[in-house]
């Protein structure tokens, strides 16, 4: 599958973005379901076995995995998160054993889902061992580039997320990586029968002989119904800017990104969890020589005097129970200086936490 459509059988929708996991989500399960048990889950409802199903995620991937198989009625308990390796990428030596456990335990494994630039650190699963795990056991591969999918648009990283070709259905996310304003996304699948999955006909509004003559309508190939034109930016964008021009914005984040990177490493204030595949950064302030603080509490009152003082809004997230500091670039129009003058901010507060506790 490319995001560029040759073969003819790919086929797009546009949604909102978490829709495209829980849609991806739906179609693995009731596409499983009617090729292994004849077992229509649209008409009948989920069959018996369904609290066996069991949908494969790094535990770095984004929470509206989870969301979507409650709301499918597979319940969290059917989402095996699997270890992640120093990069924060999917361990896939490690999948393979989990699936494995999954089957012997006698559940039913239907799904991987790899993450193609994770929303804390910007980091790309091994997409090309994990379409083939996928594969191996018969399961439906679904790719999340919610926030990775633009690497596509520049030459120098697009071999980053190669493998993605192999998915059945992927997320792609415009309003993270093709500078678009909220909302808008899509979703891709590799074989446009699979919408059938999900089409319901109204008389007044999709009625099927519309199919047959091949009218679009984007209903036919969602959840959701009524919708804003969130596609018109999005071909504005394209064709004033094209794709080489977004390609250059790409390059240009990421290289802001790794030059945060050096500016962090190099910086004996600062503690770098991770290298971006993209432009996200997960650090924290750490100066501390002589006593031991508590790193967590000096990080939170950092951010939350940045906030107070309008000086930068710098994202937070926590990793294994530590808050941390994040940020995701992705604006090209960010200087290094900028960052620079941000990380000085960021360490005079630190210091002055240290100063009066
Ligand atoms: C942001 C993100 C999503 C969900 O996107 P929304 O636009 O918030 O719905 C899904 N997956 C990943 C990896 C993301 O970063």
């Amino acid at each position: 599958m490319k995001l560029v459509t040759e073969k003819t059988q790919t086929e797009f929708s546009r949604v909102a973005v978490s829709q495209s996991n829980l849609m991806g989500m739906l179609l693995a399960r009731d596409h499983y379901s009617i090729k292994h048990f004849n077992h229509n889950i649209k008409k009948n409802g989920l069959p018996e076995n369904a609290h066996r199903f069991r949908i494969f995620v790094s535990e770095a991937a984004h929470f509206s995995i989870q969301k979507s198989a409650s709301i499918l009625g597979l319940g969290e308990q059917s989402v095996v998160k699997i270890k992640t390796d120093r990069s924060f990428k999917m361990n896939s030596i490690l999948l393979e054993d989990a699936i494995q456990k999954e089957i012997e335990n006698g559940n039913i494994p239907i799904a991987v889902v790899a993450t193609a630039g994770t929303t804390d650190f910007g980091n790309i699963d091994p997409l090309t061992n994990i379409s083939a795990i996928a594969k191996k056991y018969n399961m439906w591969f679904h790719v999340d580039a919610a926030y990775g999918c633009a690497l596509l648009l520049t030459e120098k990283y697009r071999h980053l997320i190669k493998g993605i070709e192999d998915a059945d259905s992927v997320t792609v996310d415009y309003h993270k990586s093709f500078f678009q304003p909220v909302s808008s996304s899509g979703f891709l699948v590799k074989d446009r029968n699979y919408f059938a999955l999900i089409t319901h006909y109204a008389d007044y509004l999709n009625p099927k002989d519309h199919d047959e003559n091949e009218i679009p309508n984007q209903v036919n190939k969602s959840i959701q119904t009524t919708r804003r034109f969130d596609a018109l930016k999005l071909w504005f964008t394209l064709r004033i800017i094209g794709k080489k021009g977004l390609g250059n914005y790409i390059e240009r984040i990421i290289y802001t990104a790794r030059e945060a990177a050096n500016l962090l490493e190099n910086d004996s204030h600062f503690e770098l969890l991770n290298r971006s595949d993209i432009s996200a950064l997960v650090f924290r302030y750490s100066a501390n020589p002589f006593k031991t603080f508590d790193l967590s509490r000096i990080n939170t009152y950092i951010k939350s005097q940045l906030y107070k003082n309008g000086n930068a809004l710098v994202a937070g997230t926590k990793v294994n129970g530590q808050f941390y500091l994040k940020f995701t670039i992705l604006n090209p129009l960010t200087t290094v200086e900028d960052i620079k003058s941000i990380l000085i901010t960021i360490k005079k507060l630190g210091n002055e936490y240290i100063e009066v506790n």
